[in-house]
């Protein structure tokens, strides 16, 4: 146990292992044991086992008494009647693990991030959690996003869609490494349609046990999405920036991962997020034109990916034997991240236009992030649209990738042309936007 916790114990004259009531400032009423710290907790943090068998953690700033009383005659972990004082009529919400770092802590053995944290634990420390929504968890799996392949996207899908059709929750949320979180979340998009509720994406850059953790006020404010915003969009909560004022609200097929390690890492490209919450939970829509909740639409599922879809990034000096191979290895779609507005270099051009005759289906998006391809404008464009080169607007090159699977797994190779070119969920923006959206918002 850490100095102010004990301190504060005894200065209320209670000790570990005592049976307590808690007082807290709104009224709030907790009774149960006094846990040893836990061992990632922070450091106002007391923790409680309450009489129905869960810990909480409280922070001790907002404690107003605590008082040693009798414990009643219960052998602990038996379920009794809660006694909790709640709000009433809480929405209820179901965290879904994935994955990341938001479900790991440091191994302090040996210094990395990889140790899990069950969803309980997670929540156990974040005594808010309780006030704000009635938290069902269910961990699908425990990866780190970049073991993530397109068959986790089906499973993670079918699980979202089988739990909306369950009509017991009012908001999803998954929690998700951030590393691949655009993909998984856009892959979402496409297979979970005409959502009722939200599906709130969540990860973290930092474990829950270093002070600097975006994680709590991330999957706090993604709780809130998922139980309060009037949205049924699939979306990634994450901080606006490095201050714990704001967390953003993207749009799944519109956000990218843009930094290695800050907490604002993910932006939305070429567009608003759809509204930020700050850190009381009230929400400033900043974009509209998003679906709203409806709980009894019902959702449509499209759940298979195909793996013949290759993302590939042209660079000065690209050697074209790398295209042919793709050729050879049965790949139907190919995204190409080209140059600027759209370019290969011209020495590319047989090999695109081999790969096009032997029913390759090439896109081209651009490695430039923000703005749209065209490929009217220069010569090189516009041969590569003659040898069959399809521009693909401003769609992002991450969300092409996964919007190609997507059409491949559903509806075979005959609608590739036709999905790619039609904005299915969104994913394109109609017209550039006229403000400079990277520092909008
Ligand atoms: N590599 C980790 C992952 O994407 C990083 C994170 O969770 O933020 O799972």
């Amino acid at each position: 146990m850490t100095n102010i916790v004990e301190y504060f114990l005894k200065k209320k004259g209670v000790n570990i292992g005592d049976y307590v009531e808690v007082y807290l400032m709104d009224r709030i009423k907790y009774k149960g044991i006094i846990m040893p710290k836990h061992e990632f907790s922070k450091p106002e943090i007391l923790v409680l086992k309450l009489d129905n068998g869960y810990n909480i953690g409280i922070d001790i700033n907002k404690v107003l008494d605590i008082r040693k009383t009798e414990a009643p005659e219960i052998s602990p972990g038996v379920s009794v009647e809660d006694e909790v004082e709640r709000p009433e009529d809480l929405p209820r919400v179901l965290v879904m693990g994935v994955g990341g770092t938001i479900l790991s802590k440091v191994d302090y053995t040996t210094g990395a991030v990889r140790s899990a944290v069950s969803t309980e634990e997670l929540l156990s420390i974040l005594p808010e959690v309780n006030q704000i929504a009635e938290i069902d968890t269910k961990i699908i799996m425990n990866k780190y996003s970049e073991h993530l392949t397109p068959s986790d996207w089906s499973k993670i899908s079918r699980e979202i869609y089988s739990a909306i059709s369950s009509k017991k929750y009012d908001g999803i949320v998954v929690l998700h490494g951030t590393d691949t979180l655009g993909y998984t979340a856009a892959a979402v998009s496409f297979a979970v349609q005409q959502l009722p509720i939200p599906v709130v994406f969540v990860g973290s850059q930092r474990s829950s046990d270093r002070p600097s953790s975006d994680a709590a006020l991330n999957l706090i404010s993604a709780i809130r999405v998922a139980g309060y915003a009037d949205i049924a969009e699939v979306v990634v909560a994450m901080h606006r920036d490095t201050s714990d004022e704001y967390i953003a609200v993207h749009q799944g097929t519109r956000v990218r991962k843009n930094h290695t390690s800050r907490r604002d890492a993910f932006q939305s490209i070429d567009t608003n997020p759809y509204m930020l919450v700050d850190s009381e939970g009230r929400f400033k829509i900043l974009r509209d034109g998003f679906r709203r909740r409806d709980v009894n639409r019902s959702p449509i599922l499209y759940p298979k990916f195909s793996q013949d879809v290759a993302l590939v990034k042209f660079y000065p000096g690209f050697n074209h034997h790398i295209l042919l191979s793709l050729l050879h290895n049965g790949v139907k779609a190919v995204i190409l991240e080209g140059t600027g507005l759209g370019h290969v270099g011209e020495y590319l051009f047989e090999t695109i236009g081999l790969l096009v005759d032997n029913g390759v289906h090439i896109y081209m998006t651009s490695q430039c992030i923000w703005g749209r391809v065209n490929m009217n404008v220069y010569d090189t464009g516009r041969f590569l649209r003659k040898l069959g080169v399809i521009p693909l607007e401003n769609i992002i090159s991450e969300t092409a990738y996964v919007k190609a699977s997507w059409v491949l797994g559903n509806f075979g190779v005959k609608e590739l042309d036709i999905l790619m070119t039609t904005n299915v969920v969104g994913e394109a923006s109609p017209r550039s936007p006229i403000k400079d959206m990277r520092r909008e918002s």
